[in-house]
């Protein structure tokens, strides 16, 4: 199912982030693609904040993943940044522990092909006011109900 919004502004995507981060746990792996500027730091933020997680989530531009323990007794959420990785294999030496943690892999389009069955895929696009176009896609029966209906 692919779903769309349009997000008017950074304080709505990091709005919309902290929406879906409550609802995301262990297991989960998000993929965010967009160009340079989309705003995918900034929804990881939101989303960080809304897992409940230490922050602070910034550009993992220095480390190719960064674990942010959770402030509760949830998930920790590891922030990947695939565009400094050269091919899957080394996503795949990465060794992450996909099963305890929220995953979150920026850039990652073809990055992470055959990791999981399931998976949300988050396209970012800049439009020309300055808005950011929105599509998510979800992969798997975690994701079958598609993910802006369900609240939150
Ligand atoms: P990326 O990580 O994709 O390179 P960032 O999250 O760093 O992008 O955001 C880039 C810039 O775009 C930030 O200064 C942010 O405030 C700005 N911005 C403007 N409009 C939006 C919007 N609707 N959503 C997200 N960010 C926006
Ligand atoms: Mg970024």
């Amino acid at each position: 199912m692919i779903e769309h919004l349009v997000v008017p502004d950074p304080e709505a995507m990091e709005e919309f982030g902290v929406g879906l981060g409550r609802r995301l746990r262990a297991g989960d792996l998000v993929v965010l693609t967009g160009p340079l500027g989309a705003g995918k730091t900034t929804l990881s933020r939101g989303i960080g904040e809304g897992l409940g997680v230490r922050g602070p989530i910034s550009s993992p531009t220095f480390v190719l993943a960064r674990t942010h323990p959770s402030l509760t007794d949830g998930p920790p959420l590891v922030h990947v940044d695939a565009y400094r990785l050269g091919s899957p294999a080394e996503l795949d030496d990465l060794d992450l522990d996909y099963e305890a943690a929220v995953v979150l892999v920026e850039w990652g389009a073809g990055m992470v092909d055959g990791i999981s069955d399931s998976m949300l895929e988050i396209r970012i696009d800049r439009a020309a006011d300055d808005t950011r176009s929105v599509e998510l896609e979800g992969t798997g029966p975690r994701w079958a109900e598609g993910v802006l209906r369900s609240g939150g």
